[in-house]
């Protein structure tokens, strides 16, 4: 198994029933970038508070802050950045216009995707993580029942879902942010699905990129599948991600889903 690192050889396979997937750099790579958006924009707003600092240290500040927050919704980011704003003497607007905002350059920086994906110029396995298709087949032939939960507003998570021809696998339902924040998060759609299905958290099985999904689906006493993806397509495995995806937990570590057939023979011990 050259590119599945097992981290956990004792976790419980082979019963899974259930799988939670997250979307951004999990399955769809049409955000991919996203970071390079989000960081100068921030650090252009805090550069223009009154007590700024050094140039590194809002860089470091804000890096810090967004990858902490990375996995739950954007808001969260958006709410840390008005509370530096506020640190550094400035008057922050209100967490939903940062995002409103940074919404919108990350659309301009995408737009030649959904494009291309619109016009059928770009091909479905070009804004995949690699393999995405195989896995979600696999398991969908195995009876498993898939959901995917994205801390991304629904309406995008909805409309991309589409737009990359993945909507059918995921029998289970598509859940994405809510403007109503409070009243979401990928914790509370993990329980709500364990609650409503009756699981024992050894049926359950999650795949993310991010530390927030590998928390919750291991709290839950399932099975986490940390996905370190390049997000450039080309199936190499991002360092980065791996450091987080090992402290968040993961059972194991995959840098694509191209390995399908052994991937499956291992999480399901056949
Ligand atoms: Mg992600």
């Amino acid at each position: 198994m050259p590119d599945i690192k097992v981290l956990n050889p004792h976790a419980k396979r082979g019963g899974f029933k259930h799988a939670i997937f997250d979307f951004d750099g999990t399955i769809s790579l049409v955000r991919a970038g996203w970071q390079d958006v989000m960081n100068p924009y921030f650090i252009d707003v805090l550069a223009a508070t009154p007590n700024p600092g050094s140039k590194k240290s809002i860089t470091d500040c804000v890096r810090d802050f967004v990858d902490y927050n990375t996995g739950k919704q954007t808001i969260y980011q958006c709410i840390e950045l008005a509370g530096e704003v506020k640190k550094r003497g400035g008057h922050p607007l209100e967490p939903i216009e940062y995002k409103e905002t940074y919404h919108a350059l990350l659309l301009e920086r995408i737009d030649h995707r959904l494009e291309g994906l619109r016009s059928k110029t770009l091909s479905l396995a070009d804004c995949v993580v690699p393999g995405s298709f195989e896995l979600l087949g696999a398991m969908r032939d195995r009876g498993v029942m898939c959901y995917l939960a994205s801390g991304t507003d629904e309406k995008y998570v909805l409309h991309e879902a589409a737009l990359v021809g993945v909507t059918d696998y995921f029998d289970g339902g598509i859940y994405g942010a809510q403007d109503d924040y409070k009243n979401f998060s990928k914790k509370m759609v993990i329980e709500n699905i364990i609650k409503e299905n009756d699981l024992h958290g050894d049926e359950l099985i999650g795949f993310g990129d991010g530390y927030v999904e590998i928390e919750n689906v291991k709290e839950a006493g399932g099975f986490a599948v940390g996905v370190a993806s390049d997000e450039t397509g080309e199936g190499r495995l991002d360092e980065w991600k791996y450091r987080r995806l090992e402290k968040a937990g993961a059972d194991i570590i995959i840098p694509h889903f191209l390995e399908t057939e052994e991937l499956i023979k291992y999480l399901f011990e056949e």
